[in-house]
């Protein structure tokens, strides 16, 4: 590994707990849990754990500044973790997509970080670059090794590097690398557009959310399409429009985008644009506001036949997971309460630290106290590029109610 010293194998002993979380799979080791290290530790090595018996039960990567102190990639029988492990590793995890898109979607997960056995690394396709994104500074001194590991693999014109707010001073400072640099190929000429499912998108890979675009919530806007005929559309958080486009090529009479975001919905209008090709898309009446949602769903008097509240991450630690459920509750009845007779919710949640249950429960429990009659059309959770190998990592969860009278 190139860019670290040679030193003696770092060698860990965890809690019993803790020891107990890994060999049953789970990815990460935090620091107080560790009770015993052979010498200090450097951001971006291999870190070997072995257990009370001194046998070995894992090998991960050692992050000396995160709580989550090693994250695993490795749990079993002893294993040199060497250059055709990686390979093995990378071609495993490409094989996993295999037949999920065809041609008309070109805009996907490639790789989905702990859940990849990829921990804390996340790689996106659109179209012909790829989107490397990194949640732990361990990454960074292995990055040459891992982009020509990815070049060998996997065919693209660019790909661009992302990094998490909390790497980036470390990243400029010991290792020059900047979010949105371009690692290998040349800049795009002109924004960046793929397809997901026909229909187009432009994607801001160099400083978008996430990598870009909402890659993860494609079968729920696949769903919306279906649902949307003939209904007028509200896109709350709507972000770059995603659901909207869906649902006006899926026959909405009218699909408004709201966001917070001017920039967000300056994209969201591009979008829209893109798929004027589309006739059911040209003939859809289109606007956006730009207002707090939670404002402005309280104050509008105007009613609509499907709504989609799909806000950001609203408990972004376990402290604000009760507060999170709360404002759940609060943007769920106001959002019934604009609901047409018939009307379809589709209510969205991203919160890692509120369960799927807590979530479902509580979009159901303001259901029937708007004393409205409603039946469940469906629930759905992650997508298959973005799948949740353990509990920390199911953050994605949608539910639909429809409203009958
Ligand atoms: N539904 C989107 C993703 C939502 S991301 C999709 O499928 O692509 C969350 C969005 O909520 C962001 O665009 C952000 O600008 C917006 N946002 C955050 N707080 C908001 C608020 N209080 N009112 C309206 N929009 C808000």
């Amino acid at each position: 590994m190139s860019k670290l010293a040679a030193k003696s194998r770092l060698r860990l002993r965890v809690k019993a707990t803790a020891e107990t979380i890994v060999r049953s799979g789970h990815p990460w080791v935090f620091a107080d849990s560790i009770r015993d290290q052979n010498r200090e530790g450097q951001t971006g090595e291999l870190a070997v754990i072995y257990d009370r018996n001194d046998k070995f039960l894992a090998v991960g990567l050692f992050d000396a500044d995160s709580p989550i102190r090693v994250r695993i990639l490795h749990t079993g029988k002893p294993q040199a973790i060497d250059a055709e492990w990686w390979q093995a590793r990378l071609s495993h995890t490409i094989a996993r997509r295999a037949g999920l898109f065809d041609a008309r979607t070109t805009g996907y997960r490639l790789i989905h970080g702990e859940s990849d056995s990829w921990p804390g690394l996340v790689l996106d396709r659109y179209d012909t670059t790829l989107v490397l994104k990194l949640y732990t500074a361990a990454w960074l001194p292995r990055l040459d090794e891992i982009l020509a590991l990815i070049k060998a693999q996997i065919s693209s014109e660019r790909i661009v590097l992302r990094l998490s707010r909390n790497l980036q001073t470390l990243a400029a400072k010991d290792f020059q690398k900047q979010d949105g640099q371009i690692l290998f190929g040349a800049p795009s000429e002109s924004a960046l557009i793929f397809s997901e499912n026909g229909i187009r998108f432009e994607a801001d890979v160099l400083r978008g959310q996430k990598t870009g675009f909402f890659l993860d919530q494609r079968e729920n806007r696949r769903e919306v399409e279906t649902l949307a005929a003939g209904r007028r559309v509200l896109n709350a958080f709507s972000f770059s429009g995603g659901f909207s486009v869906y649902a006006a090529r899926g026959g909405a009479k009218s699909v408004t985008d709201l966001d917070i975001s001017a920039h967000a919905l300056e994209s969201a209008k591009r979008n829209f644009t893109l798929n004027q090709n589309l006739p059911t898309v040209a003939a859809c009446h289109y606007d956006t506001v730009q207002a707090d949602a939670f404002d402005w769903i309280q104050k509008t008097t105007t009613k609509y036949d499907l709504i989609v509240l799909d806000p950001p991450s609203l408990a972004k630690r376990a402290s604000e997971r009760e507060g999170a459920i709360r404002a759940y509750e609060r943007l769920n009845s106001l959002g019934i309460n604009l609901l047409a007779r018939d009307g379809i919710l589709v209510a969205g949640s991203c919160s890692a630290h509120v369960s799927t249950a807590e979530f479902f429960d509580a979009v159901r429990r303001t259901a029937m106290k708007s004393r409205r009659k409603f039946t469940e059309i469906k629930s759905m959770q992650h997508p298959p590029d973005h799948p949740a190998g353990f509990k920390e990592a199911e953050y994605l969860k949608v539910i639909y109610l429809k409203f009958a009278e």
